[in-house]
């Protein structure tokens, strides 16, 4: 149980209480122990390397540490971002990499979450439950990041198909992927809106015409996969848009709102580590002979503890409201308020 919190925000103090269901906390204990077992030992390995954590990663999937949102009917657990956070924290406590390689499944597969029919994710979300497999998000170009409606990737009507063509830069995965979700534009009209313009496309990794490029060296995160994929007049057939034509940037936005919460539980999960690490060296590392922890600026600040749970709060209290559930009550100047479903 994560138990009661006090939050300050401005003038308004706040009674926070989550509680974890014995489920939640199972969860979180599986994930923990892997963790500590199977990702610590062998993460300076992967990341002085670069070489795909595959070995972890399918122990992962055995376990069920990866692609729990996909939904029973295709053989997932259907878990909500709530519990993805939890198990997030977790996995990034022992390095972010390899989190970052298992996560891009949840980025890859949530556009067909929002908008997939029944048959694509049967084929291509239960593809995901039957073996440890991978997918990839595909919307980045090297010429366009944050501005999405800046990408040149196209796809063109041909008969019952259409052909892509383009470059994608900086996509996870890009090199291990068995299929890829793909933003393109299929109305090149400056005066169409981005809402109206681009369309969203399942890819077959192994289609003619598509080409991943080198890894890419990051400044950290080196084994989770990073490359560029080329699409040279690859033939998609029209069963595989995602959605309907026109609607790819919204369902590639709101891809986001399943994935960048548990991108924040992560971040918790590696400051956790990061606080864990340097609390021990400064309390082993000794100077004047004292513990370097206990000498004038380098002491550990009293806040640490407190600042933890402020990042799990807010991490709670957003994917909480994310999911529209009941997991938080607060108390503002003695009125009870609930959150609304
Ligand atoms: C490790 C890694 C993995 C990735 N994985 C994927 C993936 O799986 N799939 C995928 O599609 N993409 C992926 N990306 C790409 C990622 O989504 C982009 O890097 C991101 O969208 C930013 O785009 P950019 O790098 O082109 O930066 P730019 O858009 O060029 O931005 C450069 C800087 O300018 C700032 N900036 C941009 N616009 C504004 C603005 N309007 N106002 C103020 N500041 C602004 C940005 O914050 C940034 O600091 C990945 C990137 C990395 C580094």
């Amino acid at each position: 149980s994560v138990g009661h919190h006090v939050l300050q925000m401005g003038s308004q103090i706040m009674l926070v209480k989550f509680q974890l269901s014995e489920q939640q906390k199972e969860f979180q204990s599986v994930a923990r122990r892997f963790a500590r077992e199977e990702i610590i030992p062998q993460a300076a390995h992967y990341d002085k390397t670069g070489e795909y954590p595959w070995p972890i990663v399918e122990k992962a999937w055995k376990l069920g540490l990866m692609n729990h949102i996909i939904p029973q009917h295709c053989g997932g657990l259907e878990l909500g971002i709530f519990d993805t956070c939890l198990i997030a924290e977790e996995i990034s406590y022992g390095c972010t990499g390899i989190h970052t390689a298992m996560e891009a499944n949840s980025l890859g597969t949530s556009p067909l979450l929002v908008a997939g029919t029944k048959e694509q994710q049967k084929k291509y979300l239960g593809r995901l439950t039957e073996a440890p497999l991978m997918c990839a998000y595909c919307v980045t170009e090297p010429g366009a990041g944050s501005d999405v409606a800046g990408i040149k990737t196209s796809a063109k009507r041909c008969g019952s198909d259409y052909i892509i063509n383009g470059e994608k830069m900086w996509i996870t995965n890009g090199g291990k992927a068995s299929w890829y979700f793909v933003l393109a534009c299929t109305n090149p009209d400056p005066k169409v809106s981005a809402g109206k313009a681009f369309t969203g496309f399942i890819v077959e990794a192994n289609s003619p015409g598509v080409t991943p490029g080198r890894k890419e060296w990051n400044m950290g995160q080196r084994c989770s996969d990073t490359c560029g994929v080329r699409f040279d007049e690859v033939r998609v057939p029209k069963e595989n848009v995602v959605g309907e034509e026109g609607a790819g940037f919204k369902i590639a936005m709101a891809a986001f709102d399943k994935t960048r919460a548990p991108v924040a539980a992560g971040a918790v999960g590696l400051a956790k580590r990061a606080l864990d690490e340097s609390t021990a060296f400064a309390l082993e590392r000794k100077t004047f002979g004292k513990p370097i922890a206990e000498v004038g600026r380098l002491q550990i600040p009293r806040c640490n503890r407190s600042n933890r749970e402020c990042f799990h709060i807010r991490i709670y209290k957003f994917t909480s409201m994310a999911q529209k559930l009941l997991y938080a009550q607060y108390t503002d100047k003695g009125k009870i308020e609930r959150l609304q479903n």
